[in-house]
């Protein structure tokens, strides 16, 4: 099993994990059975190294929350969207594809879990993973035509998204920039999906 697995059944059962120095604390004490202490006994070292990680794309909270704020209240998306939007959003990635998603996934999940609890953490990794899955995968945006509407953009005022799609700007620029993001989420996530990575409860789509 792999140390990032472990830590995700650990936080299953509801306890938590964190690293003291080299200690492992595991609350609360009195729902630790047997077979989790023998688990983590087992695999102290690497449970250790894994928590002492700082997750790939540490990103600094206050950067995230007001990410999350603008596009919840100003572009009125659901408190779930806007999450995987400021995600999505976060400064440019540097690294390589994973081999295995479902075991990259589940790190990024792990390396979360001790600060932000496993909902919260599945929820993060997921808008990561869907972002992650996009720029690598998803249909390039064809020149002089609007990502969302499709409609043709000579002449007209445009804003270009932070992956590079150009949708209408002005009157139009929540519905197509709204309507492109509905197409590249469902993309993303059926195609995680056959990687064995399913959409986290929480994270609602808006319609
Ligand atoms: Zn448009």
């Amino acid at each position: 099993m792999e140390a990032s697995t472990i830590l995700t059944t650990i936080a299953a059962a509801g306890l938590t994990v964190t690293a003291d120095g080299d200690r492992l604390m595991v609350r609360p004490k009195d729902r630790i059975t047997p077979e989790v202490r023998d688990l983590i006994r087992a695999r102290k070292a690497e449970l250790l190294a894994l928590l002492a990680e700082p997750p790939a794309t540490a990103d600094t909270d206050d950067d995230w929350d007001e990410r999350a704020a603008i596009a919840e209240h100003d572009a009125g998306l659901s408190r779930g969207t806007a999450e995987t939007v400021a995600d999505a959003c976060h400064p440019a990635w540097h690294g390589v594809e994973p081999t295995n998603w479902r075991e990259w996934f589940n790190a990024e999940v792990a390396t979360r879990i001790p600060a932000m609890g496993m909902a919260a953490a599945e929820r993060r990794a997921w808008g990561i993973a869907m972002d992650l899955w996009h720029r690598w995968h998803g249909v390039k945006p064809t020149p002089h035509r609007c990502a969302g509407c499709g409609g043709r953009l000579d002449g007209a005022r445009v804003f270009v998204l932070p992956d590079g799609a150009p949708v209408h700007d002005g009157e139009s620029f929540l519905r197509c920039m709204g309507a492109y993001g509905r197409r590249w989420r469902a993309q993303a996530a059926a195609a995680l999906a056959a990687l064995g990575i399913m959409e986290p409860e929480g994270v609602t789509d808006d319609h």
